[in-house]
């Protein structure tokens, strides 16, 4: 059976890959146009409707065209340009030979104008209205200098009245073309800021997803998802990692007192101080009401302790408030994941610790002891050097 495994991989030598691969697909489909305006000028050189000196001449302009444009796009040059595909000169150079051709081909020279509309229509799906515009005013000088020049030499079996109508037929089609370049570019304008709203509305949308408006933190939502995440690798590597459940003490009387604005200002201030005192590898996301998870990674139990008792005493040390005169305190549980846990296991371990520090007295930090790995040994708390942390024994966990 054949899998996506056994598919050989895409040819990219022509093409190249990224944005430069997009670019170069234009240039084919452009060179595809050249190759069968090759084979109809071979099948009139073959009928004797041209000369086969003239027809190796177009042939050698067309194909040194091709490649030239085929190479700087190919070779990422182009792509310092605002259009990397190069279609107005492209374009411009397109024209140039087809009006030689127009030129040279002799009595069969009106068959070469609709050629002029098939430049400028390959061209027009890369081009702003302005260029759409200048490239069939390009298109129709060159003819006219040409049939002046046809005229002017007196070339046999060209009239001005024949070029006038070859003049008439090119004007009538690039007029026509150009307002249809002018209306696809305006609309491919149209489309691609529309795109660009879609994506900016994304990004906001997502922001909203997973950010707390007040305090700009993560919200509970995405700082799950981090602490699955998480959870993810250090089962794999084994690596120490810690939750704290901070809860600031009394804010209720904070509300009460000073109105719920001011309730406000202490859970941005606090989302403030509590960032710029962490590492940037913690992450701290507004758990709900005033309560916050802090996670912190590669850190074992004593010395995230250390970490948040720092937090803990420049927060009582930082008046909040208009007149810098409130002073709120926090409260924390923390937790040392223990390999095996689920993670709702784990953040309620780091609940039960918060409860104890509550109940003994709050403006503390307490750890939760770290019960026996399932899966593999687990880091003992070691003592600081402020003295040991304290460990609090929990209940066992309901069922
Ligand atoms: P404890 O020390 O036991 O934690 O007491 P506390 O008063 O901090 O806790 P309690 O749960 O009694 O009250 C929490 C209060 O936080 C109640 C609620 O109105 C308030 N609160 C929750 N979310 C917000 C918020 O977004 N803004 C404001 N201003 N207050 C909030
Ligand atoms: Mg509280
Ligand atoms: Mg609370």
């Amino acid at each position: 059976m054949t899998t996506l495994r056994s598919i050989p991989p895409r040819v990219t030598w022509i093409t190249g890959s990224g944005p430069v691969r997009r670019h170069v697909m234009f240039c084919l489909g452009a060179g595809m146009i050249y190759g069968m305006t090759a084979a109809i000028m071979a099948h009139s050189a073959w009928l004797g409707l041209i000369s086969t000196g003239v027809f190796w001449l177009l042939l050698g302009c067309m194909a040194a065209t091709f490649l030239l444009f085929f190479t700087l796009v190919r070779s990422g040059w182009s792509q310092r340009f605002e259009d990397p595909v190069l279609a107005f000169p492209h374009g411009m150079v397109s024209i140039l030979i087809i009006v030689l051709a127009y030129v040279l081909i002799g009595e069969y020279r009106g068959d070469t104008i609709i050629l002029l509309a098939q430049a400028v229509a390959v061209a027009m799906f890369r081009l702003r209205p302005r260029q759409c515009l200048l490239l069939g005013g390009w298109a129709a000088l060159c003819v006219s200098l040409a049939q002046f020049g046809l005229v002017w030499s007196g070339a046999p079996g060209f009239s001005w009245q024949r070029g006038l109508t070859h003049f008439t037929v090119s004007a009538v089609s690039l007029m026509a073309l150009a307002v249809v370049a002018m209306w696809i570019s305006a609309m491919r304008v149209r489309i691609s800021r529309q795109a660009d709203e879609l994506r900016q509305t994304l990004v906001q949308a997502q922001a909203l997803a997973t950010t707390d408006m007040l305090t700009g933190l993560l919200n509970r939502r995405a700082m799950t998802d981090q602490l699955e995440a998480e959870l993810a690798r250090v089962s794999r590597s084994g690596d120490p990692v810690c939750v704290a459940l901070i809860d600031i003490d009394h804010f209720k009387k904070v509300n009460d007192h000073y109105g719920h604005r001011m309730g406000d200002e202490v859970l941005r201030a606090f989302a403030a101080l509590a960032q710029g005192d962490l590492r940037q590898v913690d992450q701290l996301g507004r758990w709900g009401g005033e309560e916050f998870l802090l996670m912190m990674p590669h850190v074992d139990a004593t010395q995230a302790w250390v970490a948040v008792e720092r937090l803990r005493n420049r927060i009582a040390a930082h008046p909040m408030g208009d007149s810098g005169t409130l002073v709120v305190t926090i409260s924390a549980g923390l937790a040392q994941f223990s390999p095996g846990e689920s993670l709702d296991r784990w953040i309620e371990r780091a609940d039960q610790a918060l409860y104890q520090a509550k109940q003994a007295g709050r403006n503390r930090t307490l750890i939760a002891e770290t019960p026996p790995a399932t899966t593999s040994t687990p880091v003992p708390a070691q003592p600081t050097a402020r003295g040991p942390a304290p460990v609090v024994r929990l209940q066992p966990s309901s069922p």
